[in-house]
């Protein structure tokens, strides 16, 4: 462990997890709600569910090409589980080695679907969205898979349905102490990304609630558990190194810096965009590289050069990277 993380900077990144390709997927802008907070890109309905023919291709072209890496697939971006073929795409993942799904969902759909269904994911994200989400449904379906699975559940605090918000995390958490239950400050996409004002109170609240953290220490033999891929071992510049979230670098003020390293975004992550167009990473550097819906799709083999002031996303402070080498003196003979 770092006994002066204060002072040192950060010398390079590695994931924690080896020989990983995540894929980040926001799968459409189809949803069956429309929250007020959420940019309608993701709900607007222009970009439909992708078609079965181009994901399959797509995917055959990953297995082939991530040959002896774990892939582990983030399913979000509208609402996944309207999509027709997810259940033949959950099975056709399931047949690869080393394939694992994470589904973010905001559960609407019945228990006993998730009951029909949980087994062939790895993790579940269900975000609580309190202007249609109910407590009762989610408690339902947390019955079909909290209970022996791995969840947890986001809950987007939103201002002026906060009561609602507190209520739903303490009588979730009494229920399923195994199930990570985490408060989410909004944000305004309307209003330049910035924070919605919560009152000083709400705010001491969510101090409070942010406090609580899973039981997953303690969690029974019967429970399955994925670790996720998005854990980095960071070195700093005085030679320690320690495993470190995403969260942790993005808190520590300065230390998401990482313009002209060597990034392998792209080769340790993809994004997939609501219009099926392919990306090293959510930042997007250097722009597309592909689409789902290309016959022919290759996987970069070189690492990019990041262009960004900061790295936001904490999935992605986590990949991979590390200045580029100085160029060596050529020694001239006469
Ligand atoms: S459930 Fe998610 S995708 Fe759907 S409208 Fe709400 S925030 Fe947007
Ligand atoms: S912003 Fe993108 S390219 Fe830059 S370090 Fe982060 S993931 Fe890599």
């Amino acid at each position: 462990m770092n006994s002066d993380k204060s002072s040192s900077k950060i010398s390079k990144i590695e994931r924690y997890r080896e020989n990983i390709l995540s894929i980040s997927w926001d799968m459409s802008a189809v949803c069956n709600y429309s929250c007020s907070y959420c940019d309608p890109c993701y709900h607007d309905g222009r970009d439909k569910m992708p078609s079965w023919e181009a994901t399959e291709n797509f995917f055959k072209q990953i297995r082939e090409q991530a040959r002896g890496k774990r892939v582990w697939i983030e399913m979000k971006g509208g609402e996944p589980t309207l999509w027709n073929e997810l259940e033949q795409f959950l099975d056709f993942c399931k047949q690869q080695d080393n394939w694992d799904i994470n589904l973010v969902s905001n559960g609407s759909r019945r228990a006993k679907w998730w009951q029909d269904n949980y087994q062939k994911l790895s993790a579940i994200t269900l975000s609580f969205h309190a202007e249609k989400a109910e407590v009762e449904h989610f408690r339902s379906v947390l019955d079909e898979i909290g209970r022996s699975y791995k969840a947890s559940v986001l809950v987007l605090m939103l201002p002026n349905r906060f009561e609602k918000c507190e209520n739903a995390i303490e009588s979730l958490r009494s229920e399923f102490p195994y199930v990570q239950k985490s408060p989410i400050l909004i944000m305004d996409p309307f209003n330049d990304n910035q924070i919605y004002n919560y009152s000083a109170e709400q705010k001491n609240k969510l101090a409070d609630l942010r406090k609580w953290r899973a039981q997953i220490d303690k969690l029974p033999d019967n429970f399955q558990h994925v670790p996720t891929p998005d854990l980095c071992k960071v070195f700093y510049d005085n030679d320690h190194n320690e495993p470190r979230t995403g969260g942790e670098i993005l808190k520590s003020q300065g230390l998401n810096r990482f313009r002209d390293w060597e990034c392998q975004a792209g080769i340790e992550r993809l994004h997939i965009s609501t219009d099926g167009t392919v990306f090293r990473g959510q930042c997007k550097n250097n722009g597309s590289i592909g689409s789902i819906y290309d016959d022919k799709f290759d996987l970069p083999t070189e690492p990019t050069i990041c262009s960004f002031e900061t790295c936001h996303c904490n999935p992605e402070i986590c990949i991979s990277k590390a200045p580029q080498e100085k160029p060596k003196a050529t020694e001239i003979t006469i």
